[in-house]
């Protein structure tokens, strides 16, 4: 292992892209800084703008899992967050904007359901207080955040058009890999990945599980989380796989907290 003194002596005299620097940055074992947190994620189109019938009974789930696991619970934007994209595409305005939007969007529905938790202790931890969110899962073992990664002016500009590639699925993740967390599970309105979407195509077959390279060599027109979030799988150090489950169908949540395989797992 590369003592403090000679990686300090490297990072000194070094371009920070060095491959010799940024393999001395690596020898040290990782150590993860919340092992034991779950991240949820609660879709925003396919959960939360479905309204009660849909958002009660995961919070039910939510409330039960909470005596026997700590969760970090993230929110989508869903369908306000699309037509804002709608209407500022329409303006012109750059990918910064529509990523400011988007966050604002998370974070309403962030607003919702941490209200919805509130009388059990569970606190909305946003924008700059994310520092305390670690304290607020040890005090009381959940926390919500909107997924929106706080990207805003500084969003990744995306190949074509000007929509954020970099959105509530990827900031959950991000959330779970960048705090070491023992899962990410996608909580949504389809029972997993499809062969195709299946809202628009009853030959859809459901993958139970795949690799990221296997499904990016699929290269499927239509994916159940935002494409970027495969690119961040593969330099994964701790959150190798992901799991997606219905949430409109009561108990999957549970289960796939208990460790359970159901619904999809895409692993690194
Ligand atoms: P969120 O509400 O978390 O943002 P999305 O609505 O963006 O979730 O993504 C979930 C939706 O993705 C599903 O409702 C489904 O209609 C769609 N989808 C597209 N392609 C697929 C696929 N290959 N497998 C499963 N679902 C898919
Ligand atoms: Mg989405």
């Amino acid at each position: 292992m590369t003592t403090a003194a000679a990686l300090g002596e490297l990072l000194y005299r070094r371009s920070l892209d060095d491959p010799e620097l940024l393999a001395a940055t690596d020898a040290a074992p990782d150590d993860r800084v919340l092992p034991d947190v779950h991240v949820l994620k609660i879709g925003g189109q396919s959960l939360m703008d479905r309204g009660r019938a849909a958002v009660l009974p995961v919070v039910e789930e939510i409330l039960a899992a909470l005596p026997d696991h700590k969760m970090l619970i993230g929110t989508g934007g869903g369908t306000r967050a699309r037509h804002a994209y709608a209407l500022a595409a329409e303006l012109g305005l750059p990918t910064g904007v529509l990523s400011d939007i988007g966050s604002a969007v998370a974070g309403q529905n962030a607003t919702m359901l941490g209200h919805l938790l509130a009388k059990h202790g569970i606190p909305v931890v946003g924008g700059g207080a994310m520092a305390a969110l670690p304290l607020k899962v040890a005090d009381v073992g959940a926390a919500v955040f909107a997924g929106m990664p706080p990207y805003d002016m500084w969003q990744h500009v995306p190949a074509e058009g000007v929509i954020p590639p970099y959105r509530t699925d990827a900031g959950c993740y991000l959330v779970a890999e960048n705090y070491g967390c023992r899962s990410m599970i996608f909580v949504k309105d389809e029972d997993g990945l499809y062969t195709a979407n299946p809202k628009t195509d009853p030959g859809a077959e459901l993958i139970p599980e795949i690799t990221v390279d296997e499904l990016v060599a699929r290269d499927l027109a239509d994916l159940v989380v935002e494409r970027p979030v495969l690119d961040l799988m593969r330099h994964a150090r701790f959150v190798r796989q992901i799991q997606i489950v219905n949430g409109l169908k009561p108990g999957l949540l549970t289960r796939a907290l208990a460790g359970e395989h159901v619904g999809t797992i895409i692993s690194a």
